[in-house]
């Protein structure tokens, strides 16, 4: 085959990924800048021109471009970004900053969340360039910061700074591109939809005084009634067309009975009863996740003294919004929920974002995932979390979920994610990058 990647490639490409890992960038504080002089020294061995970004001067960014011949305004951007969420040590059978590599793995925090995507973007603008490949179409890597709190000093900050940096028609980002073990057969999820967010402050305010002597009306009564109202944690089960296309697609490649299953959960009427018979726990709250808008409480906030009674009560809550509803939509939804007694403040929010599909893009990266990863098929994904794509859809960018990675069935994904042991297969490791080179050199060369 034309431009094969090399072992000692796979290799270098995995010496990245390890030196990466070791590199700790745990969000808060972030402290990018040491991910991104890495990076930028490779690129600069490698003659690949890049450019600088920095919100702050501990969070740079690197945004690299290899420019086709042509003036088209169709570019790829593989974005990935280079913080992670922090990592205590007891618990992980290699510690999380090391970037182990023991039984088959690399192993450390970020391993699939999403340092290996930085190793794997940066490789094939190195590859590309050294193997001196002429493009139709230019590539573009950005190493972006803070997409683990919220992206302010991240990609939004590029798409609102620096736009023309990053100008593109589509994108490439987590989450997704990980094989499913299903029945047999291996299909690959691909995002097209993130689910908005607003991180809301509930407060309740009431009469205080002396603990000896109780009061009906307190904030923190108030709190906990309100509270009680939310006790599924669910607004409503609603389904998005991004939803049922999941189930759909996904239906085609399930053995029964769960086909049927599947494709019962198109109805929304009979969601909440299925939903109470998917026995796999991690499953079941993905299923959850995407056919309802919901409202984690995470945090709870009263009182500064045993025997003081206080006047203001807070809780926060996570409310996740499925695509098709406005955050402030939501919002109300919520309010009614909660009831008159408390009061709602966003902290932080972000809206729903969708993509179209199929696409030119969409059908290579289905011919790709099917030679490279073996699977039978893709399927569109709806991401529970948010991701970069909030920034890159306001660009007007179209982004999929795909930071290509082969897991053997044994290991589940969303066990990975943010999660103790997080590590990737060295295999797999190289069949993701396999199935990014192969993407980028079959819409961009
Ligand atoms: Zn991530």
């Amino acid at each position: 085959m034309d431009f094969e990647i090399t072992d000692e490639e796979f290799d270098e490409a995995l010496e990245h990924l390890r030196k990466l890992i070791s590199l700790n960038t745990s969000n808060p504080p972030g402290n990018e800048r040491l991910a991104c002089d890495y990076i930028s020294r490779v690129f600069r061995l490698a003659g690949v021109p890049y450019e600088v970004v920095q919100a702050q001067s501990t969070r740079r960014m690197v945004v690299a471009r290899l420019e086709a011949g042509s003036s088209r305004d169709d570019a790829l951007l593989i974005s990935a970004h280079m913080d992670t969420v922090p990592a205590d040590e007891e618990g992980w059978e290699h510690p999380p900053f090391s970037g182990d590599v023991a039984d088959g793995y690399v192993w450390g925090r970020g391993a699939v969340d999403m340092k290996h995507m930085v190793a794997m973007g940066m490789s094939v603008l190195v590859l590309l360039k050294r193997k001196g490949i002429s493009l139709e179409r230019d590539v573009v890597f950005a190493g972006v910061a803070d997409e683990e709190e919220g992206c302010e000093k991240g990609s939004l900050y590029l798409v609102e700074n620096h736009k023309d940096l990053i100008r593109a028609k589509y994108c490439l980002t987590e989450v997704g591109g990980f094989t499913m073990h299903l029945g047999g057969n291996i299909v690959i999820p691909v995002g097209i939809a993130t689910k908005g967010f607003a991180w809301v402050r509930v407060r309740s305010q009431g009469e205080g005084g002396h603990g000896s002597m109780p009061v009906h009306n307190s904030a923190i009564v108030k709190l906990l009634k309100a509270l009680k109202n939310l006790e599924n944690q669910t607004l409503e089960t609603r389904l998005c067309p991004q939803t049922m296309a999941f189930f759909t697609e996904l239906a085609h490649y399930a053995p029964m009975p769960q086909n049927l299953a599947l494709h019962l959960m198109t109805f929304e009427g009979l969601v909440p009863r299925l939903l109470s018979k998917v026995k796999d726990a991690e499953l079941s709250r993905y299923f959850r996740a995407v056919t309802s808008d919901t409202a984690s409480i995470t945090m709870l906030g009263a009182g500064q003294k045993e025997n003081c009674i206080p006047e203001d009560a807070t809780a926060v809550i996570d409310l996740r919004v499925l695509p098709g509803r406005k955050v402030v939509d939501a919002l109300k939804k919520l309010q009614s929920i909660l009831g008159d007694d408390v009061a709602l403040e966003i902290i932080k929010s972000a809206e729903p974002t969708t993509t179209q599909y199929p696409t030119p893009l969409w059908d290579i990266i289905a011919e790709t995932s099917m030679k490279t990863l073996g699977a039978k098929g893709v399927v569109p994904y709806v991401c529970p979390g948010f991701t970069d794509a909030i920034a890159f859809s306001k660009a007007g960018i179209e982004t999929y979920g795909f930071a290509p990675v082969a897991l053997p069935p044994d290991l589940r994904f969303g066990s990975l994610f943010h999660g103790k042991n997080e590590r990737v297969p060295v295999e797999g490791f190289k069949k993701g990058l396999e199935a990014l080179w192969q993407v980028v050199l079959a819409y961009c060369r």
